[in-house]
């Protein structure tokens, strides 16, 4: 049985057939996944199939591309639906300075304030790097989120900033980059990342995994990131995913 902790089944990508998705999904073992909203639509489109399907849960929170656009009206509406019974997490939040849409000290205040409000709210944070490393890590020391922990979302940082968020309480998950054949970083750190905080996703409908890198990602190929794992640990594919199964029930809380 798989846990996929990060899929967007909100995205446009799979508004045609996001029943055969899950299905497939379902067929393929991935029993629990959660749904990350990161805007206003795309917050409202994973409630809704949160709300719909049975261990499928939501993930709320606001992309630091978009930082610009966030209001205190939608940070007050993330604190209202911190209550909702299948919100399980704050996010996705953080910094990306790939993207120059909102300036980098926008990102970093509307990143603060969600951290802040999930301390509040008590609820672990899903946490989105891109180019950004340094800046994550001394927000999050700064800030204090080792109080609720999280997730360091499809990993592709080094085995210093890995370990550095280790120690604030964060776990590392792993998403369809660790099984391409020239992704050396993520295989390091995936052998280094202690098995209690060793999480999967697919990211879907990005990234995804080899053989199928630059089609559309779906949530039945988180097993291929799983085996990859299994065979960097040197464990078998069961133990893995009975372990990832556990670390990522025991986050979200979810009995
Ligand atoms: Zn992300
Ligand atoms: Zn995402």
């Amino acid at each position: 049985m798989l846990f996929d902790t990060h899929v967007h089944l909100n995205a446009d990508q799979f508004e045609e057939d996001l029943a055969e998705v899950i299905q497939r999904a379902q067929e393929a073992g991935v029993t629990h996944m959660v749904v990350v909203g990161f805007d206003e639509k795309t917050i409202k489109g994973a409630l809704a199939i949160a709300e719909a399907h049975e261990n499928i849960y939501a993930a709320v929170g606001w992309h630091p591309v978009d930082a610009i656009d966030m209001t205190d009206q939608h940070l007050a509406w993330l604190e209202e639906l911190a209550s909702h019974p299948k919100v399980v997490a704050l996010g996705e939040m953080g910094l990306d300075y790939h993207w120059d849409k909102s300036p980098k000290d926008i990102q970093k205040e509307v990143f603060r304030k969600q951290i802040r409000l999930a301390k509040k709210v008590n609820l672990p944070i899903i946490i989105h790097n891109r180019e950004a490393s340094q800046d994550i890590v001394d927000i999050l020391r700064e800030e204090e989120a080792s109080q609720v922990g999280g997730i360091m979302h499809c990993f592709s940082g080094s085995v210093e900033i890995a370990k550095a968020c280790l120690d604030m309480n964060f776990h590392i998950s792993f998403g369809g980059p660790v099984t391409f054949k020239n992704a050396k970083k993520p295989k390091e750190v995936a052998v280094e990342v202690p098995l209690d905080r060793l999480l999967i996703e697919t990211d879907c409908p990005y990234l995804a995994p080899h053989p199928y890198r630059g089609k559309r990602n779906e949530p039945a190929y988180v097993e291929l990131v799983a085996k990859q794992i299994a065979e960097l640990k040197e464990m078998t594919y069961e133990e893995l995913t009975k372990q990832t199964m556990e670390n990522a029930k025991k986050l979200f809380n979810i009995m």
